[in-house]
């Protein structure tokens, strides 16, 4: 008998029909023969509006509480995916995340799932019971409820099939699978059959939303293959795994997979840094300090013995890293600082550009005829990220898209 989990995102459970239909799909791999453990996201937008409740009450919310409150969203979706299969005559236990096992670093809002005591969940699936878990939560040493950064329920589902040595793992969404781009804006966009961890990492990690960069680290750890797929259809979707299969036309190995695209980016700038050792680490060590994630960071060359430094980081970290920029503007001193939130972040990811010249180059003449001007710029061995004002996003992703040849010649219907 196979272990199977699967995985339910937002939109795939956002309303009561939605619901019935998960069932019906859980039910059918239940009715197969299989153990079944379901890892449900809350309803549709809940944890944004639960966001916008809270921010009523409080501009300053406690983090202890913010998580108390987002994990009521995933605890109604498991209680009423079990109403459902009930009603169609399935046993289930519904299980929040501290039921099912999973004991996490105890760093609110973005904790790190530690390890999964999965005793519950096996008890429950040895009784012949379908198991719906609430994923993007679990519990810290202190017996807190941490959740685990938006998007996480990916990671929830991920790791417990690494702990139940589950056989399949199912992520089930909204689109077919993973596309060249998104395919909400690149209509010509087309799914790949397979992607490998690491292209698949950058590819999240530059904003694919579709599955949380985590999941996949963890996924690509332990070898879990993942196979991500449309909850509105039975097409196949796209399996994540070490390397992909060969091309049949070996010689037309894409140099770029995909094109990702980022909106949540602030970029701040710091003016007038003096020019002598220690300077950046104390800036950046201030920034760690205050929790805050630095992604591309330039600095511009000396004059006057002073110079500039610009970085980005998630656009919800704005006031932290006003706070901190102005500390540093009086007390190091430096001359000024400014925060620019209608940046985006463009990348071109593909493990070909590592054999291949010239990718880098394409990217700018790309972008700079389509009058696309370039904020920041930063590379790693398999990806090229440009910063640019936002109103030029989807110009930029659909240009590069095309000019790396990932149109595919039907277009792509995302239904939900
Ligand atoms: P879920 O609620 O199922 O977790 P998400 O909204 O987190 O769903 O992720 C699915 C969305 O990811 C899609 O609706 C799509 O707009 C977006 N997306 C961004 N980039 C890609 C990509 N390259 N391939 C597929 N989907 C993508
Ligand atoms: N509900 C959480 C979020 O919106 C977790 C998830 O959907 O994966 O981020
Ligand atoms: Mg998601």
């Amino acid at each position: 008998m196979a272990i199977i989990v699967q995985k339910f995102g937002g939109s795939s459970v956002a309303n009561a029909e939605r619901i019935f239909r998960v069932a019906k799909r859980v039910g059918e791999t239940y009715d197969a023969g299989n153990q079944v453990v379901v890892v449900v996201s809350a309803m549709g937008d809940t944890t944004d509006d639960l966001i916008a409740l809270a921010s009523q009450i409080t501009s300053n919310p406690s983090a202890r509480e913010m998580d108390m409150l987002l994990s009521t969203g995933e605890q109604q979706s498991i209680s009423l995916l079990a109403m459902a299969l009930m009603e169609m005559g399935y046993s289930v236990a519904s299980l929040t995340g501290w039921q099912a096992g999973y004991h996490t670093d105890g760093v609110y809002s973005r904790s790190r799932i530690q390890y999964i005591e999965p005793s519950r969940v096996l008890r429950e699936i040895g009784h012949g019971n379908i198991v719906v878990v609430a994923g993007f939560q679990g519990i810290s040493q202190d017996g807190d409820i941490t959740t685990l950064g938006r998007g996480g329920s990916d990671t929830s589902a991920v790791a417990m099939a690494i702990a139940l040595k589950a056989d399949v793992c199912e992520i089930f969404t909204d689109v077919d699978g993973v596309y060249t781009a998104d395919p909400r804006i690149v209509k010509s966009a087309w799914k790949m059959p397979e992607i490998s961890y690491d292209e698949m990492l950058e590819m999240a990690a530059m904003g694919a939303v579709v599955l949380q960069p985590r999941s996949v680290e963890l996924a690509k750890q332990y070898n879990l293959t993942l196979h991500v797929r449309s909850s509105f259809n039975y097409n196949e979707g796209t399996i994540v795994k070490e390397v992909a299969t060969m091309n049949k036309d070996m010689e037309k190995e894409m140099v770029v997979c995909g094109v990702a695209h980022d909106t949540n980016v602030v970029k701040a700038s710091i003016f007038g840094v003096p020019d002598i050792p220690g300077a950046a680490s104390e800036i950046f060590n201030k920034l760690a300090r205050s929790g805050i994630n630095v992604d591309m960071i330039v600095q511009s060359g000396t004059r006057d013995s002073k110079q500039d430094m610009s970085f980005t980081a998630v656009r919800s970290d704005r006031k932290k890293i006003e706070a901190v920029l102005s500390d540093v503007v009086e007390n190091m001193p430096a001359e000024s600082y400014a925060l620019d939130d209608t940046v985006a972040k463009v990348s071109v990811v593909g493990a070909g550009m590592i054999s291949r010249p010239g990718v880098a180059a394409k990217v700018f003449q790309v972008l700079s005829k389509n009058n696309i001007n370039i904020l920041l710029i930063s590379t790693s061995e398999i990806k090229i990220s440009c910063i640019v004002d936002e109103l030029e996003t989807k110009k930029a992703v659909r240009a590069l898209h095309t000019a790396f040849e990932l149109d595919a010649d039907t277009l792509v219907n995302v239904e939900a």
